[in-house]
């Protein structure tokens, strides 16, 4: 009991044991709400008796859930936490219509459609169907109606008579034809779906003893139903959560669920954590500063268990370029002058927008410091990567016409778009997936109006062939080796690597460089899916669906490729050393020592194309709350486009005094060493090894010119400059969705 307990204040520990059949820990950021949610599963497996197959615990991401994972083998050792459902709502989802979905007819190899298969869907429909909305807004579209519980007869039931509508209805229903064709489901069909069978079949849960959610405030109505339904009668549920956080009411997430909530279990009990074990009181004075300003929020104000620490910095620059480079010249210099004390990978540079880390990644490279993507591009979703691992999904399951039209003709085969278009269109009438319709046409049973032409037919032939032979050995292979050696035998067919020179001579290594890393996750991966992770208990009255070896081992890769999240493959010791550069959405739940806020100016954040300046402010408070030590936000002076464009950011207030927020450069200074050593509790550098590291920095990493002579501030720090949009970092303003 003792070591589950054990660094818990009292509230927390309150809330760990609370024999509450339904729980709430509501409370702001660094509080210890996910170490309290973890402690508790610890604590029900090892004091309550609880068993971990009938436990299900809903984190907000994979890798969180890995981590708690690794927590709890701390905590209650044995393989206890191998049992637990553990994972997102998706990933949890998709195990139970893996192994249940056959109840409601969705036969188990189902694919998943990642938000690039949607979108690839909605273009060729476009293209089918002459359509006048935009794909990425229909897509959008689609999701929100969907993860508002609403399935394609709803939409149709409600569709009215304009125009808009009419047409939005019919692309719904086009893509959900797509889907069904394809075998695949979307991210919101996993959670659909889930709630059609749990409803129907209830029996399938019928075991679980408890549900745990971290991060509720982010949840939308269908996983709302889906607490309802996973959480049976006899089921205790305790769910963390903050509303200062919640940042995704943009992909539908309600925040009135946590009062929802409430209201449908009467008996709900509500613990509040009141001290931050996270950032500084210099940090955390300023965050709250920010988030106060939200008149319709109840006031609480947060007490820092740590010193007061360092003033946050804000720091204004002429210009993007600089703005880039001053960050990089901060971080140069806050590593070296912290003797040791601080790491690359204590440093976090936390973006409103994914393409703002463009100028801050060159700048990063320049100067030669290692940084890894958080919330980016996924590794998964490089070109040769993606290329290799459609040819798997094929393989797995060859109905799925979005893999095939991505592998049809790449490397090139000689079937032109033409060719392609008659093929869809020959199985669209013959209402077959495209798989079969070449195989039909090769074999000279099915007809097109244009007779292939012989190199088409060849290349045709060569593509079924390395299909088939895939599949062939699939049935051959070790459930664990399946992966890998699959991608190796497309790899080796197609002669990849020198595809790779010829298509891309710049950069083929770096990309081949990208195949190889596949294949060691590919191995990887395999090991860690075979585990028990994936297999639900049985229970009584429902029947699970019988899965083969190696092709289910495939299907679970796949799977779990589309789910991830993950950005690069490297291996987790070298990322350990690396600067992150991260979405502020993505960065949610986790913390840094040190944390870069650049481009904190109106049009950035909040965002030009925002409709709820609220969530804005959210999220800018949830960026500087990640930050344990030292808090730098900056932003670049520009040219205004109107008049009335004011400076920066409406959200920090106006009348704020000095003694907030500094604004003038270096920030890092022998001082700021001491602190942060004592806030991280590492060992603070000597006076000479310091002395040592000032006389290492270059001229030009120890003096800066302050833009701002100190005679010509006005009072606080804030001012009327103009901004200009977010064009001015060289990529397009993108839709901020889009961005993340
Ligand atoms: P967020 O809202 O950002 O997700 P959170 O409330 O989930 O934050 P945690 O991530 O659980 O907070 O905890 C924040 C930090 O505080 C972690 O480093 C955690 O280990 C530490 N912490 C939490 N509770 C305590 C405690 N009682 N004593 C010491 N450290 C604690
Ligand atoms: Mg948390």
């Amino acid at each position: 009991m003792e070591a589950m307990l054990r660094g818990l204040n009292a509230a927390q520990r309150a809330a760990v044991t609370s024999k509450a059949s339904v729980l709430q820990v509501l409370a702001p950021p660094g509080s210890g709400k996910t170490k309290t949610l973890t402690s508790r599963v610890a604590y029900l497996l090892a004091h309550e008796g609880y068993r971990p197959q009938n436990v299900i615990c809903c984190t907000f991401t994979i890798k969180a859930a890995r981590e708690m994972r690794e927590r709890l083998r701390g905590l209650v050792g044995g393989d206890l936490e191998s049992k637990l459902i553990l994972g997102t709502f998706h990933s949890i989802c998709r195990r139970y219509l893996v192994t249940y979905g056959h109840l409601i007819g969705i036969p188990n190899s189902f694919g998943i459609a990642d938000s690039d298969d949607s979108l690839g869907i909605i273009k060729r429909l476009q293209k089918k169907l002459k359509f006048g909305m935009e794909p990425r807004v229909a897509r959008n579209k689609i999701s929100h109606r969907k993860a508002r519980g609403q399935r394609l007869s709803d939409v149709l039931k409600a569709t009215g008579k304009s125009v808009d509508a009419q047409e939005f209805a019919m692309i719904f229903e086009e893509y959900e034809t797509a889907l069904a064709t394809s075998n695949l489901l979307d991210y919101d069909d996993l959670l659909l779906r889930c709630v059609e069978l749990l409803r129907k079949y209830p029996q399938c849960v019928s075991n679980i003893e408890a549900l745990l959610i971290d991060e509720f405030q982010d949840t939308n109505n269908v996983q709302f139903e889906l607490m309802k339904l996973l959480a049976t009668a006899q089921a205790r549920i305790t769910i963390v959560g903050d509303p200062d956080q919640s940042i995704y009411g943009f992909r539908s997430a309600e925040i009135e669920n946590l009062t929802r909530m409430q209201e449908y279990y009467p008996g709900t009990v509500v613990i509040n954590l009141e001290e931050n074990y996270r950032s500084s009181s210099a940090v955390l004075n300023l965050a709250q500063d920010v988030i106060e300003q939200d008149e319709d929020r109840p006031n609480k104000r947060l007490k820092s268990t740590h010193c007061y620490g360092t003033l946050p910095v804000l720091r204004r620059l002429p210009n993007p370029h600089e703005e880039a480079a001053w960050l990089v010249s901060e971080v140069k210099r806050m590593t070296k002058m912290s003797g040791g004390c601080l790491e690359f990978a204590d440093i976090a540079i936390l973006l409103r927008s994914a393409f703002l880390s463009l100028l801050i990644e060159k700048a990063l490279a320049n100067a030669g410091i290692p940084y890894k993507m958080v919330g980016g591009r996924r590794f998964f979703d490089r070109v040769e990567v993606r290329l290799l691992l459609d040819y798997l999904r094929v393989i797995s399951h060859p109905d799925n016409n979005s893999a095939l039209l991505s592998i049809i003709n790449t490397p090139t085969r000689k079937v032109g778009d033409g060719t392609v278009a008659e093929l869809n269109r020959a199985a669209g009438s013959a209402k077959v997936s495209l798989w079969t319709a070449i195989q039909k046409v090769l074999k000279g049973e099915m007809g097109l109006e244009k007779k292939l032409s012989k190199p088409a037919e060849q290349g045709l032939g060569e593509l079924v062939s390395l299909i088939k032979k895939g599949q062939e050995k699939l049935k051959t292979l070790e459930p664990a080796q399946a992966p890998g050696k699959l991608i190796e035998l497309v790899a080796s067919t197609l002669r990849f690597q020198d595809y790779l020179k010829r298509q891309y001579k710049e950069d083929w290594e770096d990309r081949w460089e990208n195949v190889q890393e596949l294949l060691l996750q590919a191995r990887d991966v395999t090991l860690e899916t075979l585990t028990a992770e994936d297999q639900l208990p049985e229970v009584e009255g429902a029947e699970q669906a019988k899965v083969a070896g190696a092709q289910e081992v495939l299907a679970r890769f796949l799977a779990n490729v589309a789910l991830s999240t993950e950005l690069e493959a490297e291996d987790e010791n070298e990322l350990k050393s690396r600067i992150t550069i991260s979405t502020i959405h993505s960065a949610k739940g986790l913390e840094w020592p040190v944390v870069f806020v650049p481009a904190v100016y109106e049009g950035s954040i909040p965002h030009s194309r925002a409709e709820d300046t609220s969530e804005e402010r959210r999220l800018l408070y949830v960026a500087m709350t990640r930050a344990k030590a030292l808090l730098y936000m900056t932003f670049p002076i520009a040219q205004s486009r109107s008049e009335s464009e004011s400076i920066l950011t409406q959200f920090l207030p106006s009348n704020i005094e000095q003694n907030r927020l500094k604004d003038v450069g270096p920030a890092f200074n022998d001082q700021t060493v001491q602190d942060i050593a004592t806030i991280l509790g590492r060992a603070a550098p000597s006076q000479e090894a310091l002395a040592q590291a000032v006389t290492s920095l270059s001229d030009n990493e120890s003096q800066f010119d302050d833009i701002w002579p100190a005679d010509g501030s006005p009072k606080g720090p804030f001012y009327e400059i103009e901004t200009d949009m977010p064009s001015y970092y060289g990529g397009s303003a993108q839709s901020f969705v889009d961005a993340m």
